[in-house]
Formats: C-alpha cells, sequence, structure tokens
C-alpha cells in the first residue's frame, strides 16, 4: 500500500514528491540550530507545489528590500 502524506503547509494530500534538488527527490524542510543540527521536531512535509515555492521564495530573496530595513 503506498504511503500517503500530507503537506505541513497547505494540508494537501499526496504520495510522493517528484521535485529534485542536485538530484536527490525532496520531500520538506528541517529547521537547524546555529550549529547546523537539524531539529527533528521542526521537519515539516511538503508537497511539490510548496517545494517549488519555497525555492522560489529563496531565490528571490535576492531582489527583497525589506522596508523595515534603514542603513
Ligand atoms: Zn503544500
Amino acid at each position: 500500500m503506498a504511503r500517503v502524506k500530507k503537506c505541513d503547509r497547505c494540508g494537501v494530500i499526496y504520495q510522493n514528491n517528484q521535485v529534485t534538488k542536485n538530484c536527490e527527490v525532496l520531500g520538506g524542510i528541517n529547521l537547524c540550530n546555529r550549529h547546523d543540527e537539524s531539529l527533528e521536531e521542526t521537519h515539516k512535509d511538503l508537497c511539490d507545489d510548496c517545494l517549488r515555492s519555497l525555492d522560489k521564495w529563496l531565490q528571490e530573496g535576492s531582489k527583497v528590500h525589506h522596508a523595515s530595513e534603514k542603513v
């Protein structure tokens, strides 16, 4: 029986991820502490749409200028 997953961001039900990064199929995110150690309880399963959205968010960061940041 196929394992069914639920996206922790948008709630959609899905079976498999297909989005890849460096030849690995992605499945979600983990937050890290300042020592680059993954925090297990922060793991989030993400559907492909949310993984693409996350990737877009990361890419767009270089263009973002936070209005609250004053020099
Ligand atoms: Zn999602």
